[in-house]
């Protein structure tokens, strides 16, 4: 006989274990179902995933299904309003739920590993570091950025382009390319063909792009996939 550790009602031998009943078992398992579910929603909190897109009501896309694990990261391309950023939202937390899943993992141990940066704003705030106390802030923020072991740039083109935001992204994407850091990007302007990124930032960015990531089309109506 043995008896269960919350219930502690008795059952006959075999003992299970965790020594615990079958309907206490599944309270536990939900109780840390929705415990996880608070912690990922913590870290995309903390990553800078904003709200907007963390409350996305559709299901994470399935072409973003091959980059639940390993070194490549991906570039969503498509107009404005096709869910581009919120595809990535989801794809976080799908990402991040499966990995506590998997591990067990409760509330002390969800390493920030994500961090999300809203292209625009964030040239935004180098160039204010830039202007306040010269280029060493400036690369400080670039740096912190770059070092992310996982990292999205959302809506690459929607800033004011200048000759130095070319430079940064340049050194944003080679750094992570070189230390094998997947990267995730959402953007409208394509990759190739005419008005292409490069044209846009007169560097060599989309050597940066194909070479560690898969660049995915997201069309307008169906959020589906074109090869
Ligand atoms: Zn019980």
């Amino acid at each position: 006989m043995w008896s269960c550790l919350k219930c502690k009602a008795a059952f006959p031998d075999p003992r299970p274990e965790p020594a615990l009943c079958a309907p206490c078992f599944e309270t536990a398992c939900a109780d840390r179902r929705i415990l996880r579910a608070g912690k990922v929603d913590q870290m995309l909190a903390t990553a800078g995933v904003p709200l907007k897109f963390r409350n996305a009501a559709w299901k994470m896309p399935v072409f973003l299904e091959p980059f639940m694990k390993g070194h490549r990261g991906a570039c969503l391309v498509g107009p404005e309003g096709v869910g581009k950023s919120a595809a990535l939202a989801l794809f976080i937390r799908e990402r991040e739920t499966r990995w506590s899943e998997h591990e067990g993992a409760l509330e002390k141990d969800f390493p920030a590993v994500w961090r999300w940066l809203d292209w625009p704003a964030f040239v935004m705030d180098v160039q204010d570091a830039y202007g306040q106390s010269g280029e060493v802030s400036a690369n400080k923020l670039l740096k912190a950025a770059a070092a992310a072991p996982l990292l999205v740039v959302d809506d690459i083109g929607a800033e004011k382009v200048t000759e130095a935001v070319g430079g940064w992204l340049y050194v944003l994407l080679d750094h992570r390319e070189k230390w094998l850091l997947p990267t995730f990007l959402t953007t409208n302007v394509p990759i190739e063909g005419p008005g292409n990124i490069d044209e846009r930032y007169s560097t060599r960015i989309s050597g940066r792009i194909v070479g560690p990531c898969d660049v995915l089309k997201m069309s307008g109506k169906s959020r589906r996939l074109k090869p």
